[in-house]
């Protein structure tokens, strides 16, 4: 199995090669050959999760340096639960949030440090990432204390959530925290800046742990594969997902999952006020914005970095229109789901959840499995005053949250990020 370009079908990978280099030279990104075809009638319902995924995945690791073990990196990587919840009749919550650091960016990087830290065992392995929220916790937590990889995690100083920053800053060992005083863009420019850097490229390895990333996007397929899988067999009929999106790397994985034969009725994405896609379904032009500000943060997104493997897969406009319903959802929308699902259900989701619940509403009333992105405890100083309660906080934050802190601060200079990266080695 090869893995193209996006841009260029002779630019092929296997997915180690591709794992490595992140994005392809072209600009393109990476997407397989082709699906494979699962007769998923034929798995054994008693498969745990990472052995599922372990077997669904193992077409895209052949002939790879990493497929001898690919079992034990699913069993390493998805070691915490996947609960579908029954919300009514017809509408289901499918709690992405149940790993370590409470969104479903665990399900992504732990597989991704599982890859690298294997990929790594001869050479040395910088990750630079750049993070408005939830992605630099996931990272940091999955590769904390891997071997020969240092990772260093750039957020914009005083922009992120206290919860969200004590998440990001609380490893220390080969995790560097880097407070930058400016703003997210300013953070990911400095990522990019090091990508052409002969400092940071001759001191080891460079790689970005994003979601243009492939090993982010292949585990976030098995979870709509398991779990369409799973619905068939309770209900005896596919499934249909509501997916909150801002860069549309989940909601790729499951379209992926789809066109791998998974028992999937439908897929519609929910969005913030950010409405690209909306407005691309609606008007035939993919016209990337500056992002506005929102109360679901993590779905701020302008230009939605994976719009590219989704328009390849779609190919043309009437295509993409034809698959894909997108639903914007505002801030004032999401803060009336957040209360109406707690009075209704007595159940709390998080600003990025509330979108998927707003859309549902929208939609046939066929049942729908809605993604819940993130735990709504990473967001209390948004839902605390709508709902007018104190939210527990799950032991797996608690843990972080008891941590000392460590970080430095610099300017919005890649010099100076350079500088903290030295002194740490
Ligand atoms: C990252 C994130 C999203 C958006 O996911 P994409 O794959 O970028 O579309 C939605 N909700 C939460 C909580 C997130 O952290």
């Amino acid at each position: 199995m090869f893995f193209y370009s996006t841009r260029d079908k002779n630019n092929h990978k296997t997915v180690s090669q591709a794992i490595l280099q992140g994005l392809a030279e072209d600009g393109g990104l990476f997407v397989p050959e082709y699906f494979p075809q699962i007769n998923w009638a034929e798995l054994d319902p008693q498969l745990s999760y990472p052995q599922f995924a372990a077997k669904i995945l193992a077409d895209y690791f052949k002939g790879d340096e990493l497929e001898s073990q690919l079992g034990e990196i699913c069993q390493n990587a998805f070691n915490f639960p996947l609960p579908v919840k029954q919300l009514n009749d017809n509408t289901y919550v499918m709690e992405l949030f149940q790993g370590p650091t409470l969104s479903f960016k665990d399900f992504g990087a732990r597989f991704l440090a599982e890859c690298m830290t294997r990929l790594s065992k001869n050479r040395k392995t910088t990750i630079i990432v750049a993070t408005s929220g939830d992605t630099g916790s996931a990272v940091a937590s999955a590769f904390h204390q891997k071997s020969n990889v240092d990772v260093v995690v750039m957020f914009p100083k005083g922009q992120i959530s206290q919860r969200q920053e004590k998440q990001i800053t609380c490893w220390g060992d080969n995790i560097l925290a880097v407070a930058v005083e400016g703003t997210f863009d300013d953070c990911q420019k400095i990522v990019k800046q090091a990508f052409s850097d002969e400092w940071w490229k001759s001191r080891a390895h460079l790689s970005s742990a994003n979601s243009i990333n492939i090993a982010r996007l292949l585990p976030q397929l098995t979870y709509y594969a398991y779990t369409s899988w799973q619905f068939q067999l309770a209900h005896n009929e596919p499934a249909a997902y509501i997916i909150p999106t801002g860069n549309v790397g989940n909601s790729t994985a499951a379209f992926w999952a789809k066109a791998m034969g998974f028992p999937i009725r439908e897929i519609a994405l929910a969005t913030n006020a950010n409405r690209v896609i909306s407005d691309y379904i609606a008007q035939g032009k993919f016209e990337p914005k500056a992002s506005i500000a929102t109360i679901a943060n993590a779905m701020d997104v302008g230009n939605p970095s994976n719009f590219e493997r989704l328009s390849y897969l779609f190919n043309t406009w009437d295509n993409f229109k034809a698959n894909v319903q997108a639903i914007s959802v505002n801030d004032q929308q999401i803060r009336e789901v957040i209360q109406a699902i707690n009075s209704q259900y007595n159940y709390v989701v998080c600003p990025h959840t509330a979108t998927a619940y707003f859309a549902r509403q929208q939609l046939s009333p066929q049942k729908w499995i809605m993604v819940a992105t993130a735990a709504p405890s990473k967001f209390e100083t948004v839902i605390e005053p709508i709902i007018q309660t104190k939210l527990a906080v799950p032991e797996q934050l608690q843990i972080l949250l008891d941590k000392p802190q460590y970080l430095v601060e610099t300017q919005a200079d890649i010099k100076q990020v350079q500088q903290a990266l030295a002194n740490k080695a």
